[in-house]
């Protein structure tokens, strides 16, 4: 299959086409477009006349769009989730978890872009402000570049889409390299809908290439990016003066207290720890368990991972399958190997057939260690013991970043002391830091981004608040 570029409501052919391989078997799935710079001018272009329009679109056409699009997803379900499942190798339960979220999101979206409204401000509370009457109206920005990973490629293409459209914004969406079909099967979708041409544009080829012409180029108005720090900070950088929303890596931890169920918990942290194969911003990275718990924690926590099946991501029963590059897994394997050279032990895994690898557990890992402080982003968990609780929260805080953390604890002193001192963008207590539905707010603080998602919050990020103030004759 040739999968071209989709530019001002068409799919657009153009000189070059790389392969695009099942990460899984090294199968060749599609060859996909890559865009020039041209191309993405061109979609560029498109998108700056369909701003236009789509602001100039009433707020119930918008929301009916976007649900037409939820619907629409819901018919191809099975189709959507083979997509996900053999680009980016996420087991196919997964995928349709994935797909699940996708339909909430633009559901959700559907229902935001019928209530965004400003407010009426008493100007007369100031001396001056007298005989006037004051109120706000939340406008579209206009042209928005959307950037977006690869570890859910249809959900989080949703959570900039959704929201920009529902706003009456225009899009220029880059997804990652890895998982392109997810977002041109999308872009599919809204044309049926009936999105006006240019309002969804999508281009595909290098990151750096592509985005270098979508960050510098002025008549787009916001970046909002998802992907790794390092990318992150270089569009920080060269942005200029544009908006730009930064939803980044983690480390993230949770706590489990004395006291914690171990055998109603453990299904839930072994899923937050392995799930996508640990390919998830908010996977669980580093445990803290209470030292009198630690012993029947990791025998536990072991003996239910070991049940986790590995395999082809579309195998129905498939818990675990490929990582998303040989890079990564090698990247990983250092990891782990380093931190066993530095006193760490290896309780299960760390060895790799391909591209799987297999879920890994170490026990009292090094702060310093790669595979603590800095983002694995691989199926690799570590666990290391604590004594006091405040010993705990100065642990998970002693890190660079501040997606999520979850705190097991029965005692409330402690879980209110934990959300208030956890430098973090969500305290889960009482469960996984893996925890999102979509439309909470979702962000991060330190290296884990700036700005937040959620359908509501993201569209306060995607509009320009405008005063208008009437003096009366
Ligand atoms: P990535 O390598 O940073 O890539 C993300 C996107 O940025 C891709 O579309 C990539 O294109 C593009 N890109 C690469 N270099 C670029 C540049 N110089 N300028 C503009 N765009 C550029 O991240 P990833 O490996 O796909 O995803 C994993 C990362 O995403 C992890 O750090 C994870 O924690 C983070 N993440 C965060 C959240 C959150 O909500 N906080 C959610 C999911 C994932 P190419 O694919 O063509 O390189």
């Amino acid at each position: 299959m040739k999968q071209l570029l989709w530019i001002n409501g068409e799919f657009v052919g153009t000189e070059k086409y790389l392969p695009l391989n099942n990460p899984f078997n090294g199968e060749k799935i599609a060859e996909v477009a890559v865009a020039s710079d041209d191309d993405v001018l061109r979609a560029i272009n498109a998108a700056e006349s369909a701003a236009k329009t789509m602001a100039n679109m009433e707020a119930y056409k918008r929301a009916e769009i976007l649900q037409k699009v939820a619907d629409l997803i819901q018919e191809d379900r099975e189709e959507c989730a083979r997509i996900i499942a053999e680009e980016s190798s996420k087991p196919l339960k997964a995928a349709r978890a994935e797909v699940d979220r996708t339909i909430m999101t633009y559901s959700f979206a559907a229902q935001e872009a019928r209530r965004i409204h400003g407010e009426t401000i008493p100007l007369d509370a100031a001396p001056g402000g007298e005989g006037r009457v004051a109120y706000t109206v939340k406008e579209p920005l206009g042209v928005i570049a959307a950037i977006t990973p690869f570890n859910f490629p249809m959900n989080l293409v949703a959570h900039k889409v959704g929201p920009a459209l529902a706003a009456g914004n225009s899009v220029v969406l880059k997804p990652a390299s890895q998982t392109p079909l997810s977002a041109y099967k999308i872009a599919s979708c809204f044309h049926r809908a009936g999105l006006p041409a240019g309002a969804l544009n999508v281009v595909t080829g290098s990151g750096k290439s592509v985005g270098d012409v979508l960050i510098k180029d002025d008549r787009v108005k916001k970046v909002t990016f998802t992907g790794s720090p390092a990318v992150g900070k270089y569009i920080r950088e060269n942005a200029g003066l544009k908006k730009v929303t930064l939803e980044l890596g983690s480390n993230s931890a949770l706590i489990v207290d004395e006291g914690t169920d171990l055998v109603k918990v453990m299904p839930r942290i072994v899923t937050g720890s392995f799930s996508n194969q640990g390919q998830v911003c908010i996977s669980i990275q580093r445990i803290f368990i209470h030292e009198s718990i630690a012993e029947e924690f990791t025998a536990l926590f072991i003996e239910e991972s070991k049940k986790l099946k590995v395999g082809n991501p579309l195998d129905e029963d498939t818990d675990i399958s490929a990582m998303i590059s040989f890079n990564d897994v090698t990247r990983a394997k250092s990891w782990i190997q380093a931190a066993i050279e530095n006193g760490a032990e290896l309780a299960l895994g760390g060895d790799s057939d391909q591209q799987v690898l297999n879920p890994t557990i170490l026990l009292n890992a090094k702060e310093t260690d790669k595979i603590s402080c800095e983002e694995v982003f691989a199926p690799v968990v570590h666990i290391n013991t604590f004594n006091e609780f405040d010993e705990a929260i100065a642990k998970v805080n002693d890190s660079q970043f501040g997606l999520q953390a979850g705190v097991y604890t029965k005692d409330l002193n402690k879980a209110f002391k934990a959300s208030k001192a956890l430098h973090v963008g969500g305290v889960m207590i009482n469960d996984i830091p893996t925890f999102r539905v979509d439309h909470m707010p979702y962000g991060g603080v330190k290296m884990s981004g700036t700005g937040r998602e959620g359908i509501k919050y993201a569209i306060e990020e995607m509009t320009e608040l405008k005063l208008v103030s009437f003096k009366l004759d």
